[in-house]
């Protein structure tokens, strides 16, 4: 349920909405981003209350229920979309933000040639996996410790902001003090003590899409985290399975307006899992941005035919940059820029 304050509210009313509803044992979180305050009343009995407890206070303009079973992200919570920092650069405005490097932080030279050249390209935030959710046990699960000292350096040298994925709920703390951004995984979208660990780091988190889940259940994993007052999350559509198996992955290009349409958060797209090879990376790409995805997160290695991870589908050095080049005039073209 939520509720709409008149514009000019004062504390004390907004106050006496917050009280009322933690007398009846709701939660609470507020909307201070507009000149109206909202507030969002969660539990899991809103449905029978009766909204005219709150109509009749002061100060209350309307009382709404939001009838999706996600509330924090929805757009009837905050109709605006959100906007925020990761370590410096623009999250949801007019640029289109490129997350690029490894899939996996394999060595400091693999890294740092990576991140020097991605960001000559023209993206903004660096990439690397410490911690790999692999599919085998037997498959390399990354330099772990060593990998987030060595994305730390990066950052110092190239002054990017970095992102990699935290796997385990017991690691959100120790990724949050090296990374400037947390991803959460398609595997690990339902591993709601991860989320609920992630919504209390202070630093943003991307989201990915679980390969098998509807975007009703990804909006609800992002409640997870809004729910914690972490306000600061993206939505990565990353491919869903389907019975095509000629992509690794088949991109639901339509979740972008679907998601544009139905929440805030600012929406990435990862063409590069969804590919599963790189000569389809660049169509996907572009495709998303003309979408209007507010963002890619693409894998770049210096040398993917050495790539402990991923190599088939990482962009080279050289197929990197000639993709942001041919990005400039599709961003254009959506009254964006890269
Ligand atoms: C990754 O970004 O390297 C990754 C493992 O992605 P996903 O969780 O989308 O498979
Ligand atoms: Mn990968």
């Amino acid at each position: 349920m939520i509720v709409e304050m008149k514009t000019g509210a004062s504390q004390e009313e907004v106050d006496g909405v917050v009280e009322k509803a933690r007398s009846l044992e709701l939660g609470v979180q507020l909307n201070l981003g507009t000149d109206k305050v909202v507030v969002a009343l969660l539990g899991s009995n809103t449905g029978q209350i009766p909204t005219d407890i709150f109509a009749v206070l002061p100060g209350v303009e309307s009382v709404t229920r939001i009838m999706k079973p996600y509330k924090l992200a929805s757009r009837e919570f905050r109709p605006r979309d959100t906007r925020f920092s990761v370590g410096g650069v623009k999250v949801g405005g007019e640029r289109v933000v490129v997350i690029a490097g490894p899939c996996a932080v394999e060595s400091e030279k693999q890294l740092m040639e990576a991140a020097e050249a991605v960001k000559k390209a023209g993206a903004t935030v660096l990439r690397g996996g410490a911690f790999k959710p692999r599919t085998s046990p037997f498959s390399f699960q990354g330099l772990q410790k060593k990998g987030l000292e060595l994305l730390a350096r990066a950052r110092e040298q190239f002054g990017m902001p970095v992102v990699t994925e935290v796997v385990n709920p017991q690691d959100v703390e120790l990724v949050a003090s090296y990374a400037d951004m947390l991803q959460v995984g398609s595997r690990n979208m339902q591993n709601f003590a991860l989320l609920t660990n992630a919504g209390k780091s202070r630093r943003p988190v991307v989201l990915k899409r679980g390969f098998s889940c509807t975007i009703t259940e990804w909006l609800l994993a992002a409640d997870y985290l809004l729910a914690g007052g972490n306000n600061e999350v993206i939505l990565c559509e990353r491919g869903i399975r389907t019975f095509e198996d000629s992509v690794r992955f088949s991109l639901d290009i339509s979740a972008i307006p679907v998601l544009k349409k139905n929440s805030h958060l600012p929406v990435f797209v990862d063409p590069s899992h969804a590919a599963g090879h790189y000569s389809l990376v660049p169509a996907i790409a572009k495709a998303a941005v003309a979408a209007g995805a507010d963002g890619l997160l693409i894998e770049v290695h210096p040398n993917p035919k050495e790539a402990l991870v991923d190599g088939l589908q990482s962009l080279t050095l050289e197929n990197f940059s000639a993709l942001m080049e041919e990005l400039r005039p599709i961003a254009a073209a959506v009254g964006r820029s890269i």
